[in-house]
């Protein structure tokens, strides 16, 4: 039993806790190395290995386990042996090439291969019957020499010093693996102390290391945050650094100040609350922030506090570190008079430059858009085509400028007689179109007819300041008559043309009952002198009823 300790504590013990602390060391250096940490976890579980390999024996030797029987453990316990030492001195042939980034990845297969084919031939080998009890630490031997000359020649990392400090006692392992297969007697303290060189170099190596990197990124910060104020003074834009848990203004440059009136001595009286002119906009800032920590092209508009003067800015805004607390950096662009330009542009395409109401185009538009809401919340509308009454009359008599007033009267009254929700639209030269948003047929004739009366009841002045009057006559049709807008917009027209016939300033109704009987009599009795479109309407109205 007593010569069993011995055996362990000099022959297995050295090796077991020297490869346990180099596998650890090895593996928390690859976390830290710049090259990446594959070859260095190769390296460490090679030793680890040889940890397993040991704790194995040393556990066999203590009599907790006997795997074996006595007869077969005296030839598979040493092949064992060596198929482990074989396993690590491959693993540390791979962690070597891995490290010398010699092998580019198409290579790397090429490698392993390699690995493995050596690996498989030293297996056979060491499961041979007649195993050669040196051939493990031989096998070591080469895994140790080929990551040592790795390790030495090693060009690529800083500490590139110690590390070929570390491959020399890979060599001087290696050696003593040598030594110990041709039973030089070399006792454990000498194998000890390889190791505890080894673990003390490693650490070292890493320690240095990361003290290195802190060094550098600690001297790149300072940098850097020395750099900022100036980089920010002399952007070509307007920018602010402000505090994100007090919106305090930590940095501003000299554009910042003069767009937002601030003062450069006094800044941290300044909020960036204050310049929005919509606190939801700046909210709506925070929120997409707290999304994603930078944005752009964020648009709102601000305004100098005190004043009236109000800019349109589109904002990039950044959440960032900066003198231990996070800021938020802030670069603006007045892009006011872009969107001025874009305002008219839009006005220019949407609205009818004399009455300044929506034009044709962009009735139907967002008359499509009303439908297909009506569709979706199952409500309806009603449709109303205008036409002024004998309006050629009006430019005749008066001139064509004051007929012009008279279209400009008749958009101020239907303005005033609508709701924001209607869609009111010049069709073109003095007819107009409404598209009255959830309203039934009823209520639709009730508007119109509202309308009429207003437009009957007001005035225009002449230059011969007499009042001018002017009628209306205006065709309805509800939503229900079909899903077609143009046929929607047919058939008002057709009961507008039938106000018309009728004797005009009057409201029609398309689909009332009366109105087709009527029609239809009418139809019969002027056969002769019926158009076309009246036949149409009689055909319409026939439908409708069957
Ligand atoms: P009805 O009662 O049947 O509608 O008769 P009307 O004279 O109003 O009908 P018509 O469609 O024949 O006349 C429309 C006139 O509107 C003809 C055109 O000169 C005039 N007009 C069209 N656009 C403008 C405009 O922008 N300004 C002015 N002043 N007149 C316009
Ligand atoms: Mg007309
Ligand atoms: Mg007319």
């Amino acid at each position: 039993m007593l010569t069993n300790v011995v055996v362990i504590f000099e022959n297995y013990l050295p090796e077991l806790i020297g490869s346990l602390f180099v596998a650890h060391a090895l593996f928390f250096f690859g976390q830290n190395d710049k090259l990446g940490k594959n070859h260095l976890v190769f390296a460490s579980f090679a030793f680890l290995v040889l940890t397993f390999k040991d704790l194995f024996n040393v556990i066999v030797l203590s009599g907790f386990i006997t795997p074996f029987h006595s007869s077969a453990s005296n030839k598979i316990m040493p092949a064992m042996r060596a198929a482990a030492s074989a396993l690590s001195a491959i693993l540390m042939v791979v962690g070597g090439f891995e490290y010398s980034k010699i092998l580019g990845w198409v290579r790397k297969p090429i490698a392993y291969l390699f690995a493995m084919l050596i690996w498989y031939f030293l297996t056979y080998l060491a499961l041979l019957p007649f195993v050669s009890r040196f051939l493990p630490d031989i096998y070591l031997s080469i895994g140790l020499l080929v990551l040592a000359l790795f390790f030495c020649f090693t060009r690529f990392t800083s500490q590139a010093y110690n590390l070929r400090f570390c491959g020399l006692l890979l060599i001087a392992l290696s050696g003593y693996y040598v030594f110990r297969a041709v039973k030089l007697d070399l006792s454990w303290p000498i194998e000890t102390a390889l190791y505890a060189l080894m673990i003390l170099g490693i650490y070292r190596t890493t320690i240095r290391q990361l003290r290195k990197e802190t060094q550098e990124l600690t001297k790149e910060l300072k940098q850097t945050k020395e750099k900022i104020p100036m980089m920010i003074q002399s952007s070509p834009f307007p920018i602010i650094i402000s505090a994100l848990k007090d919106d305090r203004l930590v940095l501003v440059n000299d554009k910042a100040c003069s767009l937002f009136n601030i003062d450069k001595n006094n800044i941290k009286q300044f909020r960036t609350e204050q310049y929005f002119v919509d606190p939801n906009a700046r909210k709506e800032l925070l929120h997409k922030l707290s999304m994603s920590p930078s944005i752009e092209g964020f648009q709102a508009i601000l305004r100098k506090p005190g004043t009236q003067e109000a800019f349109w800015l589109d904002i990039s805004a950044t959440v960032m570190d900066y003198e231990n607390e996070i800021v938020l950096y802030s670069a603006f662009k007045d892009i006011t008079a872009q969107k001025k330009h874009e305002q008219d542009l839009f006005e220019k395409a949407v609205l009818d430059p004399l009455t300044g109401c929506y034009n044709r185009r962009q009735f139907q538009e967002l008359a499509l858009k009303e439908i297909r809401q009506a569709w979706r919340y199952n409500t309806q509308f009603c449709l109303m085509m205008m036409d002024i009454d004998h309006f050629k009359s009006v430019n005749d008599t008066h001139g064509h400028a004051f007929g012009d007033e008279v279209l400009k009267m008749m958009a101020r009254v239907c303005k005033q007689t609508l709701r924001e929700s209607d869609i009111f639209a010049r069709f073109g030269g003095e007819e107009f179109i409404v598209l009255l948003t959830q309203t039934d047929l009823n209520g639709g004739a009730i508007v119109a007819e509202r309308l009429r009366q207003n437009i009957e009841a007001c005035s225009v002045p002449l230059p011969t300041e007499e009042m001018f009057k002017f009628t209306v006559s205006i065709g309805v049709v509800g939503s229900n008559c079909s899903d077609d807008l143009e046929e929607l917009i047919k058939r008002a027209d057709d009961a507008l043309y039938f106000a018309k016939e009728h004797g005009r300033n009057q409201v029609r109704v398309y689909g009332e009952k009366e109105n087709f009987e009527e029609l239809k009599q009418t139809a019969l009795n002027e056969e002769e002198t019926t158009s076309n479109l009246s036949e149409k309407i009689i055909e319409k109205a026939t439908e409708s009823k069957e």
